[in-house]
């Protein structure tokens, strides 16, 4: 296939964990509360009510801009973005334009380094709800403003990535960031991303609003074939904002793109300039908690697994999270095994994630337990794991010694085992040596049928090479 010169930059939005909106006292949390009740003068801007900034908001804001290596301003302050829209009352939204918090950063992927423009704070506008069809055919349109006032921080890269891979890697490890930072639930929404795509030098296309990193992916697959035919059919790309459905996969023209500055950015006069100064600084360094990469960094001195394992499960704060919870218990290069691939994956099978399946730590551990002791088989163990991840009731011991799972762990009665196989088996033997190596499975089958299952496969194959290879 043809390469082409392909450049995508990012503007990410996170709904920052507080419990306050960002310049009101109103709760965030909106789950369990009717449309339009989590509200004040200040968020639904009515005349009078004046805006207070939440410093919880901007501590958070700061601890990413340090984490994204940015570097701070001596003060900041907020401007007015102009716009007409019933999702927000005050007909402007409050953002940083001039003067970001954070600026010039990096991030490092495993091959390249990407460039941070700027991290800001802004708030989120209400909800529209579109009653009996979509934003075309629907009769009427809601509004809940509980949303109005949220505390979102952007993150703008430099369009320094040149493949979706480098893309969902970036998007992973900024994931892990933000839980780490602990200032990110994703429970509170997914990331939501604007997309810059050009390829071969041609017009920068912006695809908006799209919703986390699968969906990032299938965007961005889109639009690159779509721009491609566009060029191979001899086409000009336009500059234009388009919109992702997620539902078709594609991508459909919104507008030509306007630029910033028809937005009228002003001052906003209700908010005064905030100084970052240096105590103020050097107590949210103080304060940092520890990133992915260090913990990997640490995984590998203090638990002696491999480097590659350690930057999966760091990928993954939950999964960073449980690790070492299990290692307490069990060994630390099992634990990382089991985790890592068996539990993960039977979780991906699902369409789960530790984030949405329930899985029952003790009962975990109590599996992993067998399995170290040796009293189970691996295929036994995934079992259980399998029954957990269903969220079935059992005890992992009981169930083991009910239906007669323990492992034959004593090497005499295996041996025995083995040996009646071979004796029983004589056709098998011989094909063997005369050089079917095959009928081995032929033979290890035959020992899982005698031991009911409750045999080490690994250990049976072991031991019948080293018979058959001797007789
Ligand atoms: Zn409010």
């Amino acid at each position: 296939m043809l390469s082409v010169k392909v450049k995508i930059g990012l503007e990410i939005h996170v709904q920052l964990n507080t419990k306050s909106k960002l310049f009101c006292s109103c709760s965030t949390n909106s789950e369990n509360s009717k449309p339009n009740k989590n509200i004040c003068p200040t968020c639904m801007g009515l005349p009078g009510s004046k805006p207070a900034l939440n410093k919880e908001a901007l501590k958070k804001a700061m601890r990413l801009a340090l984490a994204l290596n940015c570097s701070f301003p001596k003060a900041i302050f907020f401007s007015r973005k102009s716009y007409f829209y019933p999702d927000m009352p005050k007909n402007f939204q409050i953002t940083q334009y001039e003067i970001p918090i954070g600026k010039n950063g990096s991030y490092q992927l495993k091959n390249k380094k990407i460039g941070i423009w700027r991290v800001h704070i802004e708030e989120d506008p209400g909800k529209l709800i579109h009653k009996g069809g979509t934003i075309k055919t629907a009769q009427n349109v809601l509004i809940d403003y509980n949303r109005a006032g949220i505390p979102l921080c952007e993150i703008v890269t430099a369009p320094d990535f040149s493949s979706i891979e480098e893309v969902k890697e970036f998007l992973s490890g900024l994931i892990s960031t933000l839980e780490h930072l602990r200032i990110y639930d994703p429970l509170n929404g997914s990331i939501r991303s604007d997309i810059n795509i050009s390829i071969m030098g041609g017009s920068r296309v912006e695809v908006k609003n799209v919703n986390g990193i699968k969906a990032v992916e299938h965007a961005i697959k889109y639009e690159l074939s779509r721009q491609k035919n566009m060029v191979k059919i001899g086409k000009k790309i336009k500059m234009e904002t388009r919109h992702f459905d997620a539902d078709m996969g594609t991508t459909v023209s919104l507008r030509t793109k306007e630029t910033e500055e028809d937005y009228g950015y002003i001052f906003e006069p209700d908010l005064t300039w905030i100084d970052l100064t240096k105590e103020f600084i050097s107590d949210i360094k103080k304060n940092m908690p520890e990133l992915p990469k260090e913990r990997e960094k640490r995984f590998l001195k203090q638990y002696k697994i491999s480097r590659s394992e350690a930057s999966v499960i760091c990928m993954n704060f939950r999964l960073a999270e449980l690790f070492e919870r299990v290692a307490k218990q069990v060994d630390a290069k099992l634990a990382s095994k089991w985790l890592r691939t068996v539990l993960i994956g039977v979780l991906a099978y699902k369409n789960l994630s530790l984030r949405t399946a329930h899985i029952d730590e003790k009962k975990l551990i109590k599996a992993l337990k067998l399995l170290e002791s040796g009293e189970i088989t691996e295929k036994t163990c995934k079992e259980l794991i399998i029954k957990l991840v269903n969220g079935e009731k059992f005890d992992p011991a009981n169930y083991v010694v009910e239906k007669r799972l323990k492992k034959v762990a004593d090497k005499k009665e295996l041996e025995k085992v083995i040996k009646d196989a071979l004796k029983e088996n004589k056709k098998a033997v011989s094909d063997y040596k005369s050089g079917q190596k095959e009928a081995i499975h032929y033979l290890a089958g035959q020992v899982m049928k005698k031991t009911g299952g409750r045999a080490e496969m690994r250990i049976v194959m072991e031991r019948l090479k080293e018979l058959l290879n001797s007789i």
